[in-house]
């Protein structure tokens, strides 16, 4: 059922063996208490508030000893927040210098694009010149073949046109030579202005090529920049890293520092379960013992006791059990019930017919502040304790469900609340075991 490492813990888990076992013997009891019974209960009893008592030392102890590390644990801790300060700084410095870098790489790029647009340029410049140069090329041919033209279509020379006899020969050859000359003339002409044209561009292209260069210039010292930020920022961050090294060193120191701290808040914790079980197994024989008180001959109660608080939504906020209130542990000789919707000012009834045999209307009265006991013979009397307001007069006689008194926080009280008590033949008894319970009641504690 418990499994648990931890050597410290193995003395509180025997302990808390002890009181399962206590608590699970109680579970087979019957109706009859024996004399010798109850004599048990009351050792067990007092053996388990020793055992509280005990426990409750081993947790001051326990807290004692943690507490001797919390000025470790300050220390450690302000020196872990004096480093983060100035990692902040250094993560402070560390963005600036980041900033500028994107604000460089923002350069970089839009100088990059402009290199890119006159790349573009210079191909379509490019293109150009490679047409012009075919268009050279083109009139080139075409000017060679008109003079193959030429020559073939007659004489093979000049000469020999000019020795010709024939005068319409002559003439028409005097034609010929004077068209291809103005064609090769104008041929020419062409061609120069398409060199020139070239020329030109080729001019162009070295002027953009100059801008390229001028711009790849500028990359290179855009570069420089970035790489002197870049060995800024690593600067910080190898300053950086000594100061996280050095936390992260303390860090260690605090987490086992901790980790001693943990070790004494599960004891104290496992100690706590020891005294609450002891707790719950205290109650338990209570319970008993109230329900001995019970079985006597004369004292019994006959009808039925009704609820005091007549609401749906009351709960009750304490049992009838050991309690311990400022640091004293002792019998809670009652009930407390209160309303989810708020308890001052609730109707206060009288569960059962009977006579008014107490009803303070101010002081403290020895803590219950104002109160009212109401005596249903038969050694029989209900107690309804811290009212706001006492509605009935000692002698009075009051039926089962006549209100008594309005619900409030006088007296030695936390809190607006019914402490209500049943006495039978002068003791104590759980109330819990005689009220008729309301549907769907809660019992919080
Ligand atoms: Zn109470």
């Amino acid at each position: 059922m418990l499994l648990n490492p931890i050597k410290k813990s193995n003395k509180i888990f025997a302990l808390l063996l002890a009181v399962v076992l206590v608590v699970s013997s109680l579970s087979v009891s019957c109706f009859a208490v024996t004399d010798a019974e109850k004599a048990e209960y009351e050792k067990k009893i007092e053996e388990l508030q020793k055992q509280i008592e005990e426990n409750k030392k081993k947790i001051e102890e326990t807290k004692k000893k943690a507490s001797v590390y919390d000025d470790d644990v300050s220390a450690l801790q302000d020196k872990i927040g004096a480093l983060q300060e100035q990692i902040d700084l250094y993560n402070e410095a560390i963005a600036v210098i980041d900033a500028d870098i994107a604000v460089i790489d923002n350069q970089i790029k839009g100088v990059e694009n402009e290199i890119d647009s006159l790349n573009k340029q210079i191909d379509e410049l490019d293109k150009q010149v490679v047409d012009i140069q075919q268009k050279i090329a083109d009139t080139y041919t075409l000017l060679g073949e008109r003079i193959r033209a030429s020559y073939m279509s007659g004489a093979s020379s000049s000469l020999e046109y000019l020795l010709t006899s024939d005068e319409f020969e002559f003439q028409s050859y005097l034609e010929r030579v004077e068209l291809i000359e103005r064609i090769a003339e104008h041929d020419d002409t062409l061609i120069k202005d398409l060199e020139k044209e070239i020329d030109s561009l080729k001019a162009k292209v070295l002027e953009i090529e100059d801008m390229k260069t001028r711009l790849a210039g500028k990359i290179k010292e855009l570069d420089e920049v970035k790489k002197e930020h870049e060995a800024k920022k690593k600067e910080q961050e190898d300053a950086r890293q000594v100061i996280l090294d050095a936390e992260a060193e303390i860090q260690k120191d605090l987490d086992k520092v901790m980790a001693v701290i943990d070790e004494f808040d599960k004891e104290s914790k496992a100690y706590q379960a020891a005294i609450d079980k002891a707790e719950d197994a205290i109650m338990e024989y209570e319970n008993k013992l109230a329900e001995q008180n019970t079985s006597f001959g004369s004292g019994q109660v006959s009808g039925d006791m009704i609820w005091p608080l007549p609401y749906s939504d009351t709960y009750v906020s304490s049992s009838f059990k050991m309690r311990t209130l400022n640091g004293v542990t002792k019998q809670h000789n009652g009930i407390d019930i209160c309303r989810w919707a708020g308890t001052h000012g609730a109707t206060i009834v009288a569960v059962k017919d009977g006579t008014v045999e107490v009803a303070y209307k101010s002081g403290n009265n020895g803590g219950y502040g104002l109160y009212v006991v109401i005596n249903h013979g038969n050694g029989v009397k209900t107690y309804y304790a811290h009212l706001s307001a006492t509605l009935v007069n000692v002698g009075d006689y009051v039926t089962q469900g006549t209100t008594i008194g309005r619900a409030g926080n006088t007296g030695y009280s936390f809190g607006a609340h019914l402490h209500f008590g049943l006495m039978i033949n002068g003791g104590w008894v759980n109330p819990m075991n005689y009220l008729t319970r309301p549907a769907g009641l809660q019992i919080v504690a």
